[in-house]
């Protein structure tokens, strides 16, 4: 039932694969860890939406939330009164924060959480009278969304290059995975150390007094789901402490349970001065993101010598009252279902699984975990970049398995509640893909 001439009129979003125009396949319905086709197949849903749906698609106690709210209140501003649904949300999420966060700035999206964490870290420095630090620094192959501060520090060249003018100052320190592979959860030496150390470097030579903030994702998702060798976070840390630089971590992929528990912070051990979440925050159900505040960021912006605590900034969905509705039930089925320590528990199935697959052929170049992400890294085919992790994902597809290709990666990030048959079946239908090319 498509209205005629739509297909030419909606302009996809970034869609290499154009393979939509002459065949669209769409999802009319999702329950649980299935979409649902027109003609009635049932595919398992390998990626969560899009990294967000960890409670499991149309959970029925979020959707209800949602139903109720919307014929109780559609709207009120945060500018104006308000409405009680953000302050319970804000003191629910502070219980499960790490330690040391009291504040949440709200937004809709993870691209404006972002935009927003960029905004404090540089209105910290001003309010403390050190205005000149301006530069912002991300990382090669980091996504941190769409909006022109986001994607000013992400580090995927191509996403900027149409644009040509990005915000100045930014500079973007090497991936440590374009150093080395590394396998985060198989073993491998404490190596992240020297990677952090031959970051300082990079630092001291722009001087550090100069820079105002580094943000990584503790796992960089879109970049191909690359996990942190060991100790890299927590030497950034130091490193960004010693120079009195914030460091943001953004877990719009991470948060809300995706490593086993309620933040990577938590699971990786490594405390950051802001935290960029969204995707799992309303379970992909409404758009939602926000920022995390430490409190010394918050203290010190209502201390400064020039105050700047009343943050100039707000959007109009700033906690929308669904979106709060949707992110109350979520936190609710989080915690009544145990789903981030399900996560932690079924990881080392999932890690066994994903590694497994190697025996299915010799393209794979690489396979990396972490939590419940995961990736398939496949040699490209000659002179045809992406063509097989794409005829890989379409054979999945083919066999009932939503998977995504990006680039020559198969990246995976199924909703937390998956269990060990499907964890088994995402497996077996990546292998025959592999097998199939
Ligand atoms: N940061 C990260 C790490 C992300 O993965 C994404 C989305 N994939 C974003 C920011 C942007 O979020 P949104 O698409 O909700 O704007």
């Amino acid at each position: 039932d498509i209205p005629p001439n739509s297909l030419e009129a909606y302009w996809m979003p970034m869609t290499p694969n154009r393979r939509f125009k002459s065949a669209p396949e769409f999802f009319v319905e999702a329950k649980g860890m299935h979409y649902r086709t027109p003609d009635g197949r049932s595919v398992l849903d390998a990626i969560a939406g899009l990294w967000c749906v960890n409670a499991g698609h149309c959970h029925p106690k979020i959707i209800e939330a949602i139903r109720h709210q919307a014929g109780k209140l559609d709207y009120a501003s945060s500018f104006s009164l308000g409405h009680p649904l953000a302050f319970h949300y804000t003191n629910r999420v502070m219980e499960i924060a790490p330690k040391g966060f009291d504040h949440i700035f709200l937004a809709g999206s993870g691209s404006e959480a972002v935009d927003t964490a960029l905004k404090i870290a540089l209105a910290y420095h001003r309010s403390r009278g050190e205005g000149h630090r301006q530069r912002l620094i991300g990382r090669q192959r980091s996504y941190h969304g769409m909006g022109f501060g986001g994607l000013s520090v992400s580090g995927i060249g191509w996403q900027r290059a149409q644009f040509g003018v990005m915000l100045p100052g930014v500079s973007h320190l090497p991936h440590t995975h374009d150093l080395t592979r590394n396998a985060f959860s198989k073993g491998e030496p404490e190596h992240g150390v020297d990677f952090a150390d031959a970051l300082e470097g990079i630092l001291t030579a722009m001087d550090p007094s100069t820079v105002a903030a580094v943000i990584v994702e503790p796992v960089a998702g879109a970049g191909g789901v690359l996990p942190p060798p060991k100790g890299y976070l927590k030497r950034l840390r130091e490193i960004t402490s010693k120079h009195g630089i914030l460091l943001i971590f953004d877990e719009v992929v991470t948060g809300f349970g995706r490593l086993g528990a309620p933040f990577a912070a938590q699971a990786l051990g490594v405390t950051p001065d802001l935290i960029t979440c969204a995707k799992g925050m309303s379970n992909g159900a409404v758009p939602m993101g926000g920022v995390l505040v430490h409190h010394q960021v918050h203290d010190a912006m209502s201390q400064g010598p020039e105050t700047t605590v009343e943050l100039a900034h707000g959007y109009t969905y700033s906690g929308h009252p669904l979106a709060c509705a949707a992110a109350l039930a979520t936190l609710d089925v989080y915690q009544e279902e145990g789903i981030f320590e399900k996560a932690a528990r079924i990881a080392g199935k999932w890690e066994a699984a994903i590694h497994d697959i190697r025996g299915a052929g010799g393209v794979i170049r690489d396979i990396r975990n972490l939590g419940l992400l995961g990736a398939v890294e496949i040699e490209p085919a000659p002179n045809a970049p992406g063509q097989r992790a794409r005829a890989v994902a379409n054979h999945c597809l083919e066999n009932g398995v939503f998977v995504r290709a990006l680039g020559d990666t198969l990246i995976l990030s199924p909703p937390l509640i998956i269990n060990e048959d499907q964890i088994g079946q995402i497996a077996d239908s990546i292998k025959k893909g592999i097998r199939a090319l």
